[in-house]
């Protein structure tokens, strides 16, 4: 394809970044089950390696299919440039790797992906960083929490699972005015419901396991650069912006200008982390790209109707949907996700805990599985899985109370899956 700018979202999560196999004219991209690829000569390989020529070395570092799969979602974000890596955690570490140092923090949403929060929270401490957890909607605490040592800011554009809806714009104001990069995981809104860079982001994150691949076949995950934040601006950067030792100097940002995230999250990022994508990984998420806008279409028509019936229900206390007229976020989703506000809600049971669980065994369309943005519908009751370790008062904040459970609507008959709740709910509540 030529000049993509164009064309429609529904042309280029089928057609950006590919074109038909050069060597043999394949019309589907093929699986490049390749590890290592011939150079043409020494000094093609010198070349490669200087990055003066732009080319493939070896799989951990770049491959075709996978770049097809960067290109495209590039794309679809309006990024100038985007790495595919192993997992959306992986894509995570990525994203803050080159910002960040020991003694640096992020400043992070309170709501969160629990994955996310525990790997903020725990886990990047071993590198020497921290986070700040803080309410997003309250933009005046969010610049007060940024300090000198502040690398990145981070919140997700709809929080998984709460209904949660970032105002990205006024959190975008907050970190420009500080001089840090805004990262935003837009896994569960997906480029065909929100641009997170159209609002203000400098980075996006995405799981590519949950709604871009979209069946439940593989994990991945990716960083879209929008190619606008000034690493040079101060010294803040200096991976970027001052001679990279792991790279014999090169200065990133001066060398490939709009690039210069892209590049160093291949060069530095997959080759010294090793996060790599595999061509079967990519080829699965780019089967799953050419539908994702019928998908959420029949996923945001499908949950709003779901919500809707379980609000009104006797056996139900509340419903987190921000589709719902009902949620304090309706109004911010109408304004920021026009399309709609995806596939993923919460909602409480009366009966509790038991109730819960009971209805989790008698459903049968909807799997019990820690997973989302599936093809098929899912539900899973985190007080007695993902938060079982966590304190009853710890559940609550998250959003995961005992008496919660966490729907991620399918595209199957939403009056099945609403006569599969019903039958459920009578057995759960009897
Ligand atoms: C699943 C998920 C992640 C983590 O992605 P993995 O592919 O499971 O590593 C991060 N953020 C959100 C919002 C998610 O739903």
């Amino acid at each position: 394809m030529s000049e993509a700018a164009n064309y429609g979202f529904d042309t280029l999560q089928i057609h950006a970044g590919a074109k038909p196999d050069p060597a043999t004219g394949a019309r589907q991209t093929p699986i490049y089950q390749t590890t290592a690829y011939v150079f043409r000569d020494a000094d093609h390989a010198a070349a490669l390696f200087n990055l003066q020529e732009v080319g493939f070395i070896y799989s951990r570092l770049t491959n075709p299919t996978v770049a097809v799969l960067q290109e495209r979602i590039a794309t679809l974000e309006g990024g100038v440039g985007a790495v595919c890596c192993s997992s959306g955690h992986a894509a995570q570490i990525m994203a803050l790797f080159p910002l960040m140092g020991p003694g640096c923090n992020v400043v992070a949403s309170t709501r969160l992906y629990g994955g996310t929060v525990t790997q903020f929270s725990q886990t990047i401490k071993r590198f020497g960083w921290s986070a700040k957890f803080v309410d997003f909607d309250d933009p005046e605490a969010v610049a007060a929490a940024i300090d000198e040592n502040t690398r990145a800011v981070f919140g997700e554009s709809v929080a998984n699972p709460g209904g949660y809806v970032t105002d990205i714009r006024s959190i975008a104001d907050v970190a420009d005015a500080a001089g840090v990069p805004l990262i935003i995981d837009n896994t569960s809104a997906t480029p065909y419901l929100c641009n997170p860079i159209a609002h203000g982001a400098t980075l996006v994150v995405h799981s590519t396991t949950k709604y871009l691949t979209g069946n439940g076949t593989v994990t991945g995950g990716v960083i879209v650069d929008s190619g606008k934040f000034d690493w040079s601006a101060n010294d803040k950067f200096p991976s970027l912006s001052q001679p990279e030792p792991a790279y014999h100097g090169l200065k990133f940002h001066e060398t490939f200008g709009a690039l210069a995230f892209t590049f160093h999250g291949i060069a530095i990022g997959l080759r010294d982390l090793g996060m790599t994508m595999n061509p079967q990984a990519a080829h699965y998420t780019l089967m799953g790209i050419e539908t994702l806008s019928l998908r959420m279409e029949r996923h945001c028509e499908n949950a709003k109707k779901v919500a809707a019936w379980l609000e009104q229900d006797e056996r139900v206390d509340y419903v987190t949907y921000a589709g719902l007229p009902s949620s304090p976020y309706f109004d911010r989703a109408e304004a920021q996700y026009p399309k709609g506000t995806g596939g993923l809600f919460t909602f409480a049971v009366k009966g509790g805990y038991d109730a819960c669980v009971k209805l989790v065994n008698a459903l049968e369309i909807f799997s019990h599985v820690a997973n989302l943005g599936d093809t098929r519908s899912l539900i899973i009751h985190s007080a007695s899985t993902t938060h079982r370790q966590l304190t009853p008062e710890q559940q609550e904040a998250a959003g995961a109370g005992a008496n919660v459970v966490r729907v991620s609507i399918g595209i199957e008959n939403a009056e099945d899956l609403i006569a599969d709740l019903d039958q459920a709910l009578s057995k759960a509540t009897a």
